[in-house]
């Protein structure tokens, strides 16, 4: 591989106890706890910082009943970045526990697929099993941006930078990217919710918040195709992730895990 090596990182600002069967279409058989944790991911080489996602706040989470560890800005800062500094922020869609939080991004422009903008302002909306998981504030916060000219939108695959680009996954949302990376161990891909945990990808247990079931199974091929390895893939809420990487200091293991 030619491209240059970036640095990930796996930056956990939040959790959510819950059981397995609200994990996987159809239930699980062996129902026990499972989990979700809450990420956001930071990309960086030679000054260039890229941020994937902005999490949710603090009244957000009390609202969802999800328990906010920190800031996503200050998790950042625990890497020693400036979120009100960074550039390019790559949202990989418009759910609640991906967007939002703008006011700490002010500098950023924020990558986005114009499936997913259709998606959260069009007529699917119109039904609570597809909007369940979208914050009003948080898509008319993106309509904002884009009336700042703040949204660069992307249209299927594309290069970011040499070494960082984009993929439309679709399935869990109709809009959905992942990230693709190179790296010192090869081609790093990061799922977010293409696949929420490990299991889902590799076991083809689709996750049940769905916009198309097809297009998420179709998605775990896709993933697997563009990472080097499974092991090259990185789901998006597994609290797995935490514990298969290193810390990249001891004061931070359980908060941030060293993908590259
Ligand atoms: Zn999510």
């Amino acid at each position: 591989m030619n491209a240059p090596h970036y640095e990930i990182y796996a930056l956990k600002y939040a959790h959510h106890e819950r059981r397995a069967s609200e994990n996987f279409i159809g239930g699980d058989p062996h129902d026990g706890p499972m989990p979700l944790d809450y990420f956001v991911w930071l990309i960086r080489r030679d000054g260039r910082e890229i941020v994937v996602d902005t999490g949710f706040s603090a009244a957000m989470a009390q609202k969802r009943q999800r328990e906010h560890l920190r800031c996503p800005a200050q998790s950042l800062q625990l890497l020693g970045v400036d979120a009100s500094r960074v550039k390019d922020v790559v949202i990989s869609h418009l759910h609640y526990d991906h967007v939002g939080n703008f006011e700490l991004f002010p500098a950023a422009t924020l990558h986005l697929q114009e499936l997913e903008m259709r998606y959260a302002t069009g007529r699917y909306m119109c039904s609570e099993c597809f909007r369940g998981a979208f914050e009003v504030e948080d898509v008319v916060g993106m309509v904002r941006r884009v009336y700042q000219g703040r949204v660069r939108f992307h249209d299927g695959d594309a290069e970011l930078f040499p070494g960082v680009s984009l993929h439309l996954i679709g399935g869990h949302t109709m809009g959905l990217q992942a990230v693709r990376v190179a790296t010192r161990r090869g081609w790093v891909v990061l799922a977010s919710d293409a696949s929420h945990l490990y299991a889902n990808m590799e076991q083809a247990r689709p996750y049940p918040i769905v916009w198309s079931v097809a297009d998420m199974l179709d998605g775990y091929a896709r993933l697997r195709a563009l990472a080097d390895s499974p092991a090259h893939i990185i789901p998006g809420h597994d609290p797995l992730v935490l514990e298969r990487y290193p810390a990249p200091a001891a004061a931070l293991q359980g908060v941030v895990a060293r993908l590259d």
